[in-house]
């Protein structure tokens, strides 16, 4: 059996070659039968189409085996494609052959040819791939995947695999997952009565990376232009509908740019990635227009219009005249919660924000510090729907003001002498951003719920596939 000479029915039914015999392989969706006859409904998951197969009684194994098909069981039909009578295809695949590879006993196969909520659907993690709505997300994130590459490549930026397990976590200290090859049973203690790293895998503690920032910022350093595409970890417990243990996140970083050339960078690739789908996927996000959220094309049309960009100081200010009444009070200084990024975005501009110079303290020790000193070269993309999407700054490239502003974070030098030797040898000023891949993929579908928009969903309490 060979992948390559079968065909996709994304291809036939693009182009159908009526006349010709092929053979098609996939999952039944559903069976009608006919007098004399069967109608098989078959998709195969290259696109959101099935194809109609007819399978008459002549056929060896129609009473045995063709008769008891149910949803879900798979098989391959070879027959020759012929314009199809019916209304809405243009192709019909007339069985000569059907074979069975796998039942789905009816009695127990979870899946319905109905719809299915999404939380039920999230109980079935190994086979809610096969409904309309899952396939068409991972086709979608496929696709943005891709373009995401497509986008950093041709403007002249390298990959950089960064590492999963680090001992250089700058940020996430309460939000780390510790990897450990110990005996949790048997740890050695030290004579602190803490937990004695040193005898540990690596020599001392070790987590999974919350990040690739600041290894890519070696690498910019060095190429100029790269970007990490990779898993991230956060043991952050916010039971939310915007954040995993595990998410994917896109890092470019590059040298000579400020923060004004991060945003340019950050609207110019989101444009690129949605349009890029727009062309590449219409079916797919007809889908998600029609069941899932009815603004989602013109949600999308609007990030092809130029973003608002707007200081911190400026939103705050619109909070605070804005005549709302919000959980959390407003006051220059604090970090915008997601009711007051959502009244900005979904209320007051009906469009992407960025948001940037936020106020100094509610923001890392890398940030590059702007003259007045209370602020750094910070920005967040905001986009209705979701809130932040992408965060990204210039980095401070002085060694005297990032050293100083690492004693006021109480970060420890010693740990990161690596990351002030780029600053002590040929600094350069540079920035980048993450953005958060699954939110990019809900922004996408539409899809509200971020488990929905990734196939093995890590959450507080649930890893279990
Ligand atoms: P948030 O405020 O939404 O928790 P953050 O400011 O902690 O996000 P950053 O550290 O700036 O996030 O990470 C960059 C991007 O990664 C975010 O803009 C977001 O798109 C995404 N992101 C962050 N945390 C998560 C998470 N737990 N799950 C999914 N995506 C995330
Ligand atoms: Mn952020």
């Amino acid at each position: 059996m060979t992948q390559i000479s079968s065909q996709r029915i994304k291809q036939i039914i693009s182009a159908p070659p009526l006349g010709t015999t092929l053979e098609i392989k996939g999952w039944l969706k559903s069976r009608r039968d006919a007098k004399g006859f069967s109608f098989l409904d078959i998709t195969d998951g290259s696109c959101l189409q099935g194809l109609q197969v007819v399978a008459d009684s002549g056929l060896t194994n129609y009473q045995e085996e063709i008769k008891k098909l149910t949803t879900g069981c798979c098989l391959s039909v070879r027959g020759v494609l012929q314009e199809s009578p019916a209304k809405g295809q243009a192709a019909e695949l007339i069985a000569e052959e059907i074979t069975i590879h796998g039942w789905a006993d009816a009695a127990l196969y979870p899946l319905q040819k109905k719809r299915q909520s999404f939380e039920f659907l999230r109980t079935l993690p190994h086979l809610r791939g096969r409904t309309n709505s899952i396939g068409a997300m991972i086709r979608i994130r496929s696709r943005l995947s891709h373009a995401i590459h497509t986008f950093f490549q041709q403007h002249g930026f390298y990959e950089l695999h960064t590492p999963i397990i680090t001992a250089s976590d700058c940020e996430g200290a309460g939000e780390l997952f510790t990897v450990t090859a110990m005996d949790l049973a048997h740890l050695p203690i030290t004579k602190e009565q803490q937990v004695d790293y040193s005898r540990d895998f690596f020599g001392q503690q070790a987590s999974l990376t919350v990040s690739g920032q600041l290894e890519a910022e070696t690498y910019a350093l060095a190429l100029g232009n790269v970007y990490t595409f990779g898993p991230t970890f956060r043991a952050e417990n916010s039971n939310t509908s915007r954040h995993l243990a595990e998410f994917w996140m896109v890092e470019p970083e590059m040298a000579f740019c400020d923060l004004a050339g991060d945003m340019d960078l950050a609207e110019e690739m989101l444009r690129f990635v949605i349009d890029d789908l727009v062309t590449s996927a219409p079916d797919d996000l007809a889908l998600f227009n029609r069941f899932v959220d009815k603004e989602l094309l013109k949600r999308l049309a609007l990030l092809q219009e130029p973003f608002k960009r707007l200081s911190y100081s400026e939103a705050i200010n619109l909070l605070l005249t804005s005549g709302q009444t919000f959980a959390y009070p407003v006051s220059w200084g604090m970090d915008l919660q997601s009711e007051h990024e959502r009244y900005l975005t979904d209320s007051l501009f009906k469009r992407p924000l960025i948001i940037y110079n936020y106020p100094k303290k509610i923001k890392p020790f890398y940030m590059r510090l702007n003259d007045d000193n209370k602020t750094v070269a910070a920005m967040d993309v905001l986009v209705p729907g979701i809130g932040e999407i992408i965060g990204g700054s210039q980095r401070e490239e002085r060694l005297d003001v990032l050293t100083a502003r690492m004693a006021q974070c109480n970060v420890p030098q010693e740990p990161y002498q690596w990351y002030l030797d780029l600053r002590r040898f040929g600094s350069a000023p540079h920035a980048g951003f993450g953005l958060g891949f699954e939110r990019l993929v809900m922004l996408a579908t539409g899809l509200g719920n971020i488990r929905d928009v990734i196939p093995f969903p890590r959450t507080p309490g649930s890893a279990a596939i």
